[in-house]
């Protein structure tokens, strides 16, 4: 087995997470660029189990890091429908679009680039199997040799190893999701407004009609493209916060939706995919070990982590950066700085909200939230949901991580 050379920095993941957590470091601690170095399992482009869907937050963090990710194929959407059984309510953005929807696997391989012109080192292909903790190093093993760093980035996802070895007891909050790639609607849905089909093709709708039947989530619609050509992305997130109850499958409730619009579940392929989300509860770092994006937790309402694993990325940066100023690798402090900034704050209340939304499992309960509470709704969502990451704190944080 290879012994490789000793690195300040191993960033075990090349995910949002890892690649923001590298491009944070690279403008906070060029001093670290030569030292630092990301791991991933697979080859850009990989694939990725994920919709794409890009909240304006994870535009505002990579447009501090100088990134336009209008740079890449994507689909702009215009308005986003929060439905209970087809009726609900309309969320806008004031001055553009609601959404931006992504491929993964463009958009990764994208942000991997960067990371590299940055002057980072990303060795794909390299698979972690574990890590052993010691006072001054960390040691982690991989298929192609064993790695030794002052410090780790536990990035690697919903199912990572790296939290499963430092926090091998940790409680697991884990969402199911499925998702499917279909041609565009067959037929427009026709109660939508009186815009012309290609509006309409730029309308992410989300629907909670499943909630009464014990799914704790959703299914999903959005517009995205296949090699510049038109598709819709549809799927299915259950949060499970009523963990302890029967889980209903998730494919009918799918196949239902999809059948109401037009569109058919049998004819194309299923994915399924788990995401781990956040929870005050969770842990996020041990001495010279801290995690980042899906490894701690995405948010529970929706299941929404990109945007959110950027954020982490800077905030791990951050401790990052500040550990090695004061020669201090316990990151005691990480979660407290992580809960009380803007990320920290939208993800507890997000947490708290699906403990709330998701255990009104009355119909008429779903009903009258989307479809009665609509300014409700649109006023606390833009408080307490969006618009936190004009909030974070600069890339050049003051004190950020300090003790
Ligand atoms: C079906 C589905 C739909 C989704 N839709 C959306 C959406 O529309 N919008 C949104 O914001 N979020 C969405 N999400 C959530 C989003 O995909 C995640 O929150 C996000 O990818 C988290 O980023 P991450 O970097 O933490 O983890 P990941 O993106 O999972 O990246 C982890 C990286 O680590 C690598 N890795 C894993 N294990 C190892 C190992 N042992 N050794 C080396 N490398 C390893 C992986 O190859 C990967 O590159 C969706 C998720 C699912 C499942």
């Amino acid at each position: 087995m290879l012994q490789e050379a000793a690195h300040d920095i191993l960033i075990l993941g090349g995910g949002p997470a890892g690649l923001s957590t590298a491009l944070h470091l690279a403008q906070l601690a060029p001093d670290l660029i030569p030292r630092i170095l990301v791991l991933e399992k697979a080859h850009y482009p990989r694939p990725k189990l994920c919709a794409g869907g890009l909240l304006a937050d994870a535009e505002v963090i990579l447009q501090r890091l100088g990134l336009d990710v209008g740079e890449i194929a994507h689909v702009d959407v215009e308005a986003a429908h929060l439905d209970f059984a087809g009726k609900g309510l309309v969320i806008t953005q004031p001055n553009g679009h609601m959404l931006r929807v992504i491929r993964r696997d463009e958009f990764d391989n994208w942000l991997a680039a960067k990371v590299e012109a940055a002057g980072i080192q990303i060795r794909q292909g390299v698979t972690v199997r574990g890590l052993q903790l010691r006072d001054d190093c960390v040691i982690v093993d991989t298929e192609q040799g064993t790695f030794t760093a002052r410090v780790a980035v536990g990035a690697d996802g919903s199912n990572g190893v790296t939290r499963r070895c430092i926090l091998p007891n940790a409680p697991v909050h884990t969402a199911r999701a499925l998702e499917v790639l279909a041609p565009p609607h067959p037929t427009p849905r026709s109660k939508d407004f009186g815009e012309g089909a290609e509006s309409r093709d730029r309308i992410a709708y989300f629907d909670f009609f499943c909630v009464p039947s014990g799914i704790a989530g959703y299914t999903w619609d959005f517009p995205t493209q296949l090699n510049g050509q038109p598709m819709r992305c549809w799927g299915i997130y259950d949060t499970n916060v009523l963990a302890g109850l029967q889980r209903p499958p998730l494919k009918q409730p799918l196949d239902e939706e999809m059948r109401r619009h037009g569109a058919d579940l049998n004819d194309v392929e299923i994915k399924g995919y788990p995401i781990r989300w956040f929870s005050p509860n969770n842990r996020m770092s041990v001495p010279r070990v801290v995690l980042a994006g899906d490894a701690v937790g995405a948010d529970p309402i929706f299941g929404e982590g990109i945007s959110i694993a950027l954020g982490y990325g800077a905030l791990a940066a951050g401790e990052i950066s500040a550990s090695f100023r004061r020669g201090n690798f316990s990151f005691s402090g990480y979660k407290s700085r992580v809960l009380r900034s803007a990320l920290g704050q939208t993800l507890l209340a997000r947490w708290a909200i699906a403990q709330i939304l998701y255990r009104l499992r009355w119909g008429w309960a779903q009903r009258f939230f989307w479809r009665s509470l609509g300014w409700f709704i649109n006023a606390s969502s833009r408080v307490l949901v969006l618009n936190w990451g004009k909030r974070m704190p600069s890339i050049h944080p003051p004190g950020f991580g300090e003790l």
